[in-house]
């Protein structure tokens, strides 16, 4: 029996958590652990995707309800005894999951890609930026907690009909839920959004400058494809870090992601390699990220933008 937790954001269940549910579904019928206000929709669409069952968690007004959901959550897992509980590689669901292995004494599984239930839980993870795949194996009594990044698995809906939804009390988690949300804080962002984009045009330090982040916007626009970034422009303050790319940013798989004077350091790999079309643009043609791309522009970012930006303008 697999469980997976999914926290709602501004525009519904977690995408992640969608992703994570559509794998689950090989592991049988799956339970949705909801965290969020819920809705019609929302658990329409958790049905949708597979869950048959949700148990639905409302933090309280102002508060974080980590600390509590996780008290719910462990109550609810000693009562049913679900094999794994999937959880999705996110601030929140990471929070959740590290209270739930210290709260009921279970061992958690973090950074998998792939996960599966074959006379025992076995979590796959990836060892130096992807060259090596290992696979761990769960021993004991489940159940088991494992944390999976996300576009590890497609998200594909399977016209499943609505779920039994039962909302659970949130027990009080005393101290542990001291912590209040004070501020919400919502970054401004145009164009599309970095995870779901088909197209992602990419910047790093060989760009020389902030102000020349400029051409991968250029780039950008006539494509409508997202911008991202290296952890080392991000660092340097040249654009936010919503936009980082990598192993502490975010993992994309887009049709096709454009490197702009990007090294192609593991570290980065590790977040874009995955997508169906890779084009790097720099002028070391020794440069790791050719190790990647299917197609390569040996040459200076500052020539070569340049030139694509004004042959996509003549189209
Ligand atoms: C724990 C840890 C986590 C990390 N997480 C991440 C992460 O999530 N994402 C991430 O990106 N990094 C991450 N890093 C950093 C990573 O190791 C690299 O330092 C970083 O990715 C390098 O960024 P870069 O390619 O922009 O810069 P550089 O490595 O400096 O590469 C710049 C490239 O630009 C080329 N170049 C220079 N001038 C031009 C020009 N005019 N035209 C064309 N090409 C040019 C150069 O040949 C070079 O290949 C992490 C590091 C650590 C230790």
């Amino acid at each position: 029996m697999a469980w997976v937790f999914i926290e709602e954001t501004e525009t519904g269940p977690a995408a992640v958590g969608l992703e994570i549910l559509t794998k689950a579904r090989e592991l049988g019928s799956p339970t949705v652990i909801y965290f969020g206000a819920g809705s019609e929709a929302a658990f329409a669409t958790l049905g949708d995707y597979g869950a048959t069952e949700v148990f639905h968690l409302v933090p309280a007004e102002g508060s974080t309800g980590i600390a509590a959901a996780t008290a719910a959550m462990a109550d609810l897992a000693t009562e049913h005894n679900p094999d794994v509980i999937l959880f999705g590689q996110t601030y929140t669901d990471r929070d959740v999951a590290g209270r739930l292995s210290a709260r009921m004494g279970k061992t958690i599984i973090s950074n998998g890609i792939d996960v599966a239930v074959d006379g025992g839980v076995g979590v796959t993870t990836e060892l130096f930026g992807g060259a090596q795949l290992v696979t761990t194996m769960f021993e004991g009594e489940g159940p088991h907690l494992v944390l999976l990044r996300p576009k590890s698995f497609p998200a594909e809906p399977a016209g499943g009909a609505a779920p039994t939804v039962t909302a659970v009390p949130l027990p009080d988690p005393g101290h542990a839920g001291a912590a209040r949300v004070v501020g919400n804080f919502i970054e401004e962002s145009q164009g599309p959004k970095l995870e779901e984009a088909a197209v992602i045009i990419a910047g790093g330090r060989g760009l020389g400058s902030a102000e020349a982040f400029g051409l991968i916007e250029q780039l950008a626009a006539p494509l409508k494809a997202a911008t991202g970034a290296t952890r080392a422009i991000v660092d340097a303050g040249w654009v936010p870090y919503s936009k980082q790319v990598g192993q502490t940013g975010k993992t994309v798989k887009p049709d096709v992601y454009i490197a702009c004077g990007i090294s192609g350091a593991m570290q980065h790999l590790v977040g874009m390699k995955d997508s169906k079309m890779i084009i790097a643009i720099n002028k070391d043609e020794e440069a790791p990220i050719f190790g990647v791309a299917d197609l390569g522009i040996v040459g200076d970012v500052h020539q070569v933008l340049p030139k694509l930006i004004e042959a996509l303008e003549n189209r």
